[in-house]
């Protein structure tokens, strides 16, 4: 992982107006060995250290959309959630927005 992505994406994502989830870069997760982890009651989003740079960037975006379902109360069936963190990455990553 980039030194400067702490910068890149700070510790903090606001979702709405009024909600923010805290992003934490972490040795482990334990919910079921993923590689992101996103905690709609502690509003927490967890990502596995020591991924490469895609990898990373898509975890993040991925748990992201998970917070805006939450959030907005739109849901996703993960099949879509995989579908659109993969688009969204290449989008940022095209476009040299990350
Ligand atoms: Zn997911």
């Amino acid at each position: 992982m980039r030194k400067n992505w702490p910068k890149l994406f700070p510790r903090k994502v606001r979702v709405t107006a009024d909600v923010s989830y805290d992003i934490f870069f972490v040795d482990k997760i334990d919910e079921h060995e993923s590689l992101g982890f996103c905690d709609s009651d502690k509003k927490q989003i967890l990502i596995l250290l020591g991924m490469s740079d895609r990898e990373t960037l898509k975890t993040i975006v991925h748990e992201v959309l998970h917070a805006i379902e939450f959030e907005n109360d739109i849901p996703l069936p993960h099949s879509v959630v995989y579908a659109l963190d993969e688009a969204i990455e290449r989008v940022l990553r095209l476009n040299k927005w990350a």
